[in-house]
């Protein structure tokens, strides 16, 4: 028989009602004789309730239990999911991670998947199971704990099951009907694509756009899954979303293919560390071994053998990031004057493969929200991003202006 993997987002699966027209989806896919896996995330709202609950509880909290708090949202929706599904005489039954096992790295907070046996879904389904209703962003660990998988982390889930019952189709069913030119909360001109390349998707993704998360994109171009985005509420065709596939599948498009924005960003800078050899790595070493993720860095211009180190990370990643560097000044391993943190800037990325063979794409950029006034903090390119640092309070105003700019309102 052949499989599809459908996964429900929260707004999907926020109350009874909405599980339920869920379900129905579900019995309709069963009806065109799918063997159906299903993944579904807490109900809208509850997994930022669990994080503030754990906040509250203990500001410097203990990996292992928030995980054990956090990924419970998860469980309660796969209950409700296969009760509604047994009322409309459907033979499913929900799975936790590791009752399936998903299996995880030990990395609490945002482990990865290593593996998913198939023996006992497989052996479920040869007893007459039709749905597999499982818990989304959770796994467990080589240490038997409980795991998640980063914010976002059921689309990973989704990707992972698809791959590993190679399912026909992984399809992620929203609150929009697709992958935007940019976040359509945010720009109302924002146009939807009907396809997106694997290595677009990736960036956005990894650049704010929270529509699918990046390990998900990650996992579906490793194991080649047919991935689509589409709405929940909406009635959907075969040609309805959009479907994230292989760059040599897309026949027009423009340079630039979306705007991303990442809003909870911080500017750190290290006044005055000494300039010297293997610095950056007694800096950033104990950085990631705390887990925070540094995206942006630029190292000043050095006086008198001193010099400032800036970079970025995740506004929830700041007292981490203190805390790691005061333990290394400590130590003695760095020097510095002191650590200043903004936590008042937000990122805003272009995103295109066009860019490879386009020239003049940071051009417009900068003259675009140089035409704003707005002023622009630090920058990073790679070969299919550029990336800039600017006030907060300008977010809305930039992504609207770059979409603008490069007229992503017109199809390619
Ligand atoms: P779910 O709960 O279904 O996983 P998310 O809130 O995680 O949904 O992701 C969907 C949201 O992603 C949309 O409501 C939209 O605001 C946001 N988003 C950001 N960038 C984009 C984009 N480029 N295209 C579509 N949606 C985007
Ligand atoms: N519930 C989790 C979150 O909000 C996972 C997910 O929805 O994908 O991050
Ligand atoms: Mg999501």
């Amino acid at each position: 028989m052949p499989c599809l993997v459908m996964k429900f987002g929260g707004t999907s699966v926020a109350d009874l009602d909405r599980i339920q027209r869920a379900a129905e989806r579900i019995k309709h896919e069963i009806a065109q004789g799918y063997q159906i896996i299903v993944i579904v995330s807490a109900m809208s709202g509850k997994t930022n309730e669990l994080v503030k609950w754990v906040k509250e509880t203990s500001a410097l909290y203990d990996d292992l239990e928030y995980d054990a708090v956090v990924s419970s949202g998860e469980n309660v929706t796969a209950g409700l999911m296969a009760l509604t599904l047994h009322k409309m005489k459907v033979s499913a039954r929900s799975w936790q991670g590791w009752q399936v096992p998903v299996r995880t790295t030990d990395t609490h907070t945002n482990a990865r998947i290593e593996e998913i046996p198939r023996e006992n879904l497989d052996r479920a389904f040869s007893e007459g199971m039709q749905v597999a209703v499982i818990s989304g962003f959770q796994g467990i660990s080589s240490k038997a704990r409980i795991t998640t998988l980063g914010r976002g982390g059921s689309d990973t889930t989704a990707v992972a099951f698809a791959a590993a019952f190679k399912a026909e189709r992984c399809d992620i069913f929203t609150d929009v009907d697709g992958v935007y030119t940019t976040d359509p909360r945010i720009a109302g001109s924002a146009r939807k694509l009907n396809k997106i390349a694997f290595e677009e998707m990736l960036e956005l993704a990894s650049l704010g756009a929270k529509v699918l998360q990046t390990r998900s994109v990650e996992l579906a171009m490793r194991y080649n899954v047919r991935l689509r985005v589409l709405s929940s509420f909406e009635e959907t065709s075969d040609r309805g979303g959009t479907l994230v596939c292989a760059e040599e599948e897309i026949m027009e498009s423009n340079v630039v293919a979306g705007v991303a924005y990442s809003r909870d960003e911080a500017k750190m800078t290290l006044i005055s560390v000494a300039d010297r050899p293997g610095i950056a790595a007694a800096i950033f070493g104990p950085l990631s071994k705390s887990g925070v993720n540094v995206d942006m860095i630029v190292q000043n211009i050095s006086e008198d053998g001193r010099t400032d180190m800036t970079f970025s990370c995740p506004t929830d990643q700041v007292l981490r990031a203190e805390k790691s560097l005061q333990t290394a000044k400590d130590s003695g391993a760095i020097n510095y004057h002191n650590l200043v943190a903004d936590e008042t800037v937000a990122k805003v990325s272009v995103v295109g493969i066009g860019m490879r063979s386009h020239a003049g794409v940071a051009a417009t950029m900068f003259e675009a929200l140089h035409g704003e006034g707005i002023n622009i903090k630090v920058i990073t390119t790679s070969e299919i991003k550029i990336s800039v640092l600017i006030d907060r309070k300008y977010l809305e105003l930039a992504v609207q202006t770059l979409h603008d700019a490069f007229e992503l309102e017109k199809a390619g």
